[in-house]
């Protein structure tokens, strides 16, 4: 009945789901028998206006719907092919109203051919397309029923398929070329970006896009972006104003190439041209000069430079070809001692420049360093202000955190935060061992295999133990420094953990010492299967963030010692009368709602007093150790097992009535009474009485409950110890 149900929903929640699709394919037998003509539409026949109009909405729903995509991800075939048929089956229901095969509208079904071949990616939405519009030809030369239809009908199938191939050679290439173009110039645009970023050094080496969780990579992008237009305004104006007041021909900004030979110390650095403001139409075609030309001089010892008298022969290199001009200045962009650029101005009519208008262009030129340099300190402070952010983040939520699974957890979170990695885990020192607390992997493409990985570092929950002295994670321990230094994994058979758990196909690998003072507590193991995701300044964030947790650790450790402490016996290791309380007050709650049954048994040494004055009260206390052993050794993991108070015991057992409880409780009395126990005088036995209880038979109450066991307890003294009673046996 069920499966029938199951079915049955299935099938409703496909034909909601593929409406539109059905709805065409409904149209094929009403197009099979020709009951789609114009003249039915004419005559108003009720199914033909329906299914036409059915038809319609189906086509405008589709529509909408690739125009407006709802976040619901589909298949793209079945997105196609809920496309395409339905259009393909409208065309043949047009041409079967106007005329069948010999309809003028025909061209229409090659235009939608067309359209289907530029929007449609997958081959099975182009396929259906095709066969659709052949099955449908052959269903329209059907009704005809003459040769000459079944011969058109062929010949329309064979320039379906020409058509069908020419598209793919024509339209097809050129679609591909459009995209690759734009994928082409958004990369360009990108890289163009990177490039002047680096070229103002706002960022250390180059945009990070996987040093930092992706979010913050388009973040930064953005930032850098904003920057690097703000420079460029920058400039232009300041160029603009000095051709305006100095009656410049030209002022050109030229920026010393970031990766130029004169760092790896061969030759002059190479310019390129970054802003410009100028009258001549013939500047250089790219930013990057061939050569420094007449300012060689000023790459080689960075002092102004005056030239006079030109002739329009030895031109500054940012032109590329004849202009008219006569005088030149330009002087160098100095940071510290480094050449940064070279600020240029240039005029035409024999005006040399004085001393007064060079030093206008020095002071210009120490302004747009200002402006370059305001940018970067920007920038600095607005990521310090995010790493920063991401510290308080992650100690906002390491310091909520209060038992150890939960500082595993949030560890994790606010790692994946500042660094995505693909693995991450956890290990603790205890003593002279390590062994794996907790791990974290992703699903995600190449990384999928490192789930199994996880589970068996894990090692079914107990963590796996951890002896190679040479694995990154024990010098990690011993070093006190994060392994490897780069952060990447160069020899593939380097051991992380053990030798059997080997980390295959990661690219970036860094293991943190978790310290907590001068106590190392464990490591946490990062890994990713890009390159380069722990980068210089992600290190540095994480290896801050490797202390927190340490203190988070340590923290949670003492807070489950205080937990043991509060909650058991010190003498004997069993949940004390506090935390017994606790417990069964849960457990009786529990039984209340589901009413289950559970007993209670309370046990009671027999003589002990006399134990005590006979062999002293350290044998006492050895003989309440033993007696707790024996209780809890039997025990089962949901059963309570207590010291009331004293020399008495409490056990409660879930899901046993006063039958089992008694059986149970017999199994323990004959294994105390048979247990020797040792004194200075030699061995002796001691005996144990036990009251037992049931929920809800012999009281609703927990007191009642309690009462009542100790009434059975009562009744065992009182008829010579050494035994087990029912209240409920009278
Ligand atoms: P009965 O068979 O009737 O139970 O006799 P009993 O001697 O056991 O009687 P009672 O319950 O009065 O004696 C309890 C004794 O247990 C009294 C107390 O000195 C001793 N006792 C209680 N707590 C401890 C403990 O932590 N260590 C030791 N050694 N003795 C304890
Ligand atoms: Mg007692
Ligand atoms: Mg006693």
């Amino acid at each position: 009945m069920t499966a029938i149900a199951r079915q049955l929903y299935s099938v409703r929640r496909g034909v909601v789901e593929h409406w539109p699709l059905l709805t065409a394919l409904a149209c094929w037998p009403l197009l099979i028998t020709g009951r789609l003509s114009l003249e039915a539409l004419a005559r108003a026949q009720l199914p033909v206006l329906s299914v036409v109009t059915l038809l319609a909405t189906a086509l405008g729903w589709v529509t909408l719907r690739e125009l407006v995509p709802r976040g619901v991800t589909r298949h793209p075939a079945w997105a196609e092919l809920e496309l395409g048929i339905p259009l393909v089956t409208a065309a043949y229901v047009l041409l079967a109203m106007s005329g069948g095969l010999r309809s003028p509208l025909h061209p229409l079904v090659y235009a939608l051919l067309s359209f289907t071949w530029i929007v449609h990616r997958t081959r099975a939405g182009i396929a259906a397309v095709l066969v659709s519009a052949c099955l449908l030809e052959a269903t329209l030369a059907a009704r005809s029923g003459d040769a000459v239809a079944w011969r058109l009908a062929a010949w329309h199938t064979v320039l379906l398929g020409f058509f069908a191939a020419g598209n793919r050679l024509v339209l097809g290439s050129l679609t591909r070329r459009l995209r690759n173009d734009h994928a082409r110039r958004v990369d360009d645009e990108l890289s163009r970006m990177r490039q002047e970023a680096k070229d103002f050094r706002l960022i250390a080496s180059q945009l990070p896009p996987q040093s930092r969780a992706r979010r913050r990579a388009d973040e930064e992008l953005r930032m850098v972006h904003a920057a690097v237009e703000n420079i460029h305004e920058q400039v232009f104006h300041s160029l603009e104003l000095l051709r305006t007041a100095l009656g410049l021909h030209s002022a050109v900004l030229l920026w010393c190439d970031g990766t130029d030979a004169a760092k790896h110390g061969r030759g002059l650095p190479s310019l390129v041209i970054k802003e410009v403001a100028s009258a001549a139409e013939l500047l250089a075609e790219t930013p990057s000069l061939a050569s420094a030309g007449v300012l060689a001089s000023v790459l080689a010892e960075p002092k102004p430079l005056r030239l006079h008298a030109l002739g329009g022969r030895r031109l500054p290199p940012y032109y590329r070809g004849p202009e008219p001009v006569t005088d030149l200045c330009a002087v160098p962009l100095l940071e510290g001692h480094g050449l940064r650029g070279i600020l240029c101005a240039d005029r035409i009519g024999d005006r040399p420049f004085g001393d007064d208008e060079q030093r206008v262009l020095e002071r210009a030129a120490s302004h747009l360093l200002r402006v370059v340099e305001h940018e970067r300190v920007f920038n600095a402070v607005e990521r310090g202000k995010y790493e920063q952010e991401q510290f308080y983040r992650a100690s906002e939520l390491l310091n909520s955190a209060l038992t150890l699974e939960d500082v595993y957890q949030k560890t994790f979170a606010a790692v994946r935060s500042i660094a995505p990695y693909d693995l991450a885990v956890l290990t603790g020192v205890r003593g002279e061992r390590q062994r794996v607390l907790a791990a974290d992997a992703t699903s995600e493409g190449e990384a999928e295999p490192w789930q199994q990985l996880s589970a068996r570092l894990l090692a079914g929950g107990a963590g796996l133990e951890l002896d190679d002295a040479n694995s990154l994670v024990a010098m990690a321990l011993k070093n006190r420094h994060y392994m490897p230094p780069g952060a990447e994994l160069v020899d593939p058979d380097t051991v992380v953990w053990t030798a059997s758990t080997r980390l295959r196909g990661a690219k970036s690998v860094l293991v943190l010492p978790l310290a907590h003072g001068d106590e190392v507590l464990g490591t946490l193991t990062l890994a990713a299967t890009r390159g380069h995701v722990f980068g210089e300044a992600v290190r540095e964030m994480l290896r801050v963030i490797g202390h927190q947790v340490g203190v988070s650790l340590q923290n949670a450790r003492m807070y489950q010692q205080m937990e043991e402490r509060a909650t058991t016996d010190g003498l004997t290791g069993l949940t004390n009368h506090r935390a017994f309380q606790e417990r069964l007050t849960q457990l009786h709650a529990l039984a209340e709602r589901t009413e289950q049954k559970y007993s209670i048994i309370l046990t009671d040494i027999d003589h002990f007093k006399s134990i005590n004055d006979t062999y002293g009260h350290p044998v006492g206390d050895q003989v309440l150790r033993k007696v707790a052993a024996i209780l809890a050794g039997r025990a089962r993991k949901v059963d309570i097992v207590a010291r009331y108070g004293g020399e008495e015991f409490v056990l409660v057992l879930p899901d046993t009535d006063a039958l089992g409880a008694e059986s149970f409780a017999n199994r323990l009395r004959e294994e105390v009474a048979q247990t020797p126990m040792a004194s200075d005088h030699g061995s002796f036995s001691v005996t144990i009485s036990m009251g037992i209880a049931e929920y809800a038979r012999d009281g609703r109450e927990r007191h009642e409950l309690i009462e009542r066991a100790d009434q059975a307890l009562y009744w065992c003294k009182e008829h010579g110890r050494n035994r087990v009673h029912r209240c409920s046996a009278g």
